[in-house]
């Protein structure tokens, strides 16, 4: 698919083919029908607010789901959502405690290095989404 991707900060997005692998445990694979572009997204471009590149920005998004991971029991395909930048796992003491922008376990939330990335450029190489969306 194409993506508008941020490979340096400062500079245009770059507009390219990007693969998207298949959704693992409790990941959710949406397609954006739209999305806006917020002050983070900008913050990120003009690397106030670094979050590595490159990377693929767009966390306000509205789509449809397409697939779901094997443990994912609360959407199905076709199902209408939005995104929320705020993601949290659901089990830690913030998030039993109705705290989920507290979250002690984001890292949990992206795949680890040794792990098919979600999404790749062209020539197979990393690249990361805004607050793991
Ligand atoms: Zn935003
Ligand atoms: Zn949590």
């Amino acid at each position: 698919m194409k993506a508008a991707v941020l490979r340096a900060y400062n500079e245009p997005l770059s507009i390219e083919e990007v693969s998207v692998s298949k959704p693992k445990g409790r990941e959710v694979l949406v397609r954006t029908a739209a999305s806006g572009v917020c002050h983070s997204d900008l913050h990120v471009i003009d690397g106030l607010l670094p979050m590595g590149v490159p990377t693929i920005l767009g966390h306000e998004l509205a789509g449809i789901v397409e697939q779901v991971g094997p443990d994912v029991t609360e959407y199905k395909s076709s199902d209408h959502v939005i995104g929320c930048p705020s993601a949290f796992c659901s089990h830690c003491e913030f998030c039993m405690g109705g705290r989920g922008y507290l979250c002690s376990e984001q890292a949990e939330l992206a795949r680890r290095k040794d792990e098919e990335p979600r999404l790749a450029a062209e020539d197979s190489a990393y690249i990361r989404q805004f607050s793991n969306l």
